[in-house]
């Protein structure tokens, strides 16, 4: 089966070394260029951990991070590890074509037989048996096949920042009384730390005008074991968040996994996991119908639509500690 992924993220790249694992060779076309390093760690969850043992990178990934518990069977809940590492790890041995960014779906019939690519050389098609759509949250191959999806700006925000003192506790986490969090990562390369803030109306300028030495006092208030991580940390960091949610996953020769197809708030703390899940349910299905793209997208939605379904239903209040009452003075950001 010709498989073109759209998108070398984590969730295209563990599709890509799945289906290698398989004996497909599949298409990786990623939009930006190979020298792009994303900094910075992620907190990868164990619902990643299968997909990564099938490709043989656990190991080697775990090994380059810090484990952060509880461990059970000897495994821990998660990995602190940087994000290029991750992705440089994931690259190895895969041909991507990089700066080729996908513009349009072509169409035999009702069906998908391939993508539009544009370049610096132009324009030109690839032909395709399945078009897989691993481009994240604003998802061209979404829109252009016609998936409908949710999105919704959430009504939360992080204020963080990063530091190279660590920590020596791996994750700390504190809820406010909203259940929104303040939390510290430590990883190879230091620290990272989080609020989760109401997302101010003025956006960004109103998240930082009361300044960094102000965030330090308030965000300490919350963890104070912070303490010494954030003491030389001289400039914050804010994002907006965009979740998605999709009904339908596939048309006839295309489908979503990853961020295309449910993007949740960071809070929850398991999004690559839910992306790198569906990438090996799909390699597996695709692996067991090798001639048969709508056998494989059947048995993909059939077996992955169960499993995502109760992080779906709960969303990131799942994972939420609500005390409940009025938020106090000390725990809103910006400050009143
Ligand atoms: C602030 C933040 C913090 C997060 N923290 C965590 C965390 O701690 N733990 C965790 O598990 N998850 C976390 N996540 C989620 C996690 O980052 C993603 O789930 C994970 O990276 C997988 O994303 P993806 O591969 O689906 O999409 P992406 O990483 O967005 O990759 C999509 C790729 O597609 C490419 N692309 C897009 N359009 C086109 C096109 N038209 N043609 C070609 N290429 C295209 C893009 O350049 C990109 O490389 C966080 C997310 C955010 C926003």
């Amino acid at each position: 089966m010709r498989v073109v992924i759209v998108g070398g993220g984590m969730a295209g790249l563990v599709l890509a070394r799945g289906l290698a694992h398989r004996g497909v060779s599949p298409i990786v076309v990623e939009r930006m260029p190979p020298d792009v390093v994303v900094e910075g760690p992620i907190m990868l969850p164990f619902q990643a951990y299968d997909a990564l043992e099938e490709i043989g990178l656990l190991a080697e990934i775990r090994s380059a991070g810090r484990d952060v518990p509880p461990i059970r069977n000897g495994q821990p809940v998660a990995i602190g590890v940087g994000r290029q590492l991750v992705l440089d790890r994931l690259r190895e041995g895969l041909e991507i074509s990089w700066e080729q960014e996908v513009v349009e779906l072509v169409r035999e019939g009702g069906r998908v037989v391939g993508v539009r690519v544009r370049s610096e050389d132009g324009e030109r098609n690839l032909d395709a048996d399945l078009v897989v759509g691993a481009d994240g949250t604003h998802s061209r191959v979404r829109e252009l096949a016609g998936i409908e999806a949710e999105l919704q700006l959430s009504d939360s925000a992080f204020l963080g920042f990063r530091s190279p003192v660590h920590s020596d506790d791996a994750f700390l986490i504190n809820f406010t009384a909203d259940g929104r969090q303040a939390t510290l990562l430590d990883w190879p390369g230091g620290t990272a730390g989080g609020w989760q803030i109401d997302r101010p109306e003025g956006g960004e300028a109103a998240a930082l005008a009361p300044g960094v030495e102000a965030f330090k006092r308030a965000y300490l208030g919350l963890l104070p074991g912070a303490a010494a991580a954030i003491e030389p940390v001289t400039e914050l960091r804010y994002r907006e968040v965009m979740e998605v949610h999709c009904e339908t996953w596939s048309r006839p020769g295309v489908t979503l996994i990853g961020e295309a197809l449910h993007a949740m708030n960071p809070e929850a703390g398991i999004g690559s996991g839910l992306g790198m899940g569906d990438a090996q349910a799909l390699a597996i299905a695709i692996g067991r119908n090798r001639d048969d793209p709508d056998a494989a997208l059947a048995d993909y939605e059939r077996w992955r639509r169960p499993a995502v379904a109760p992080y779906l239903a709960v969303g990131s209040q799942g994972v939420r500690v609500v005390r409940g009452g009025e938020v106090p003075h000390e725990e809103r950001w910006p400050p009143a």
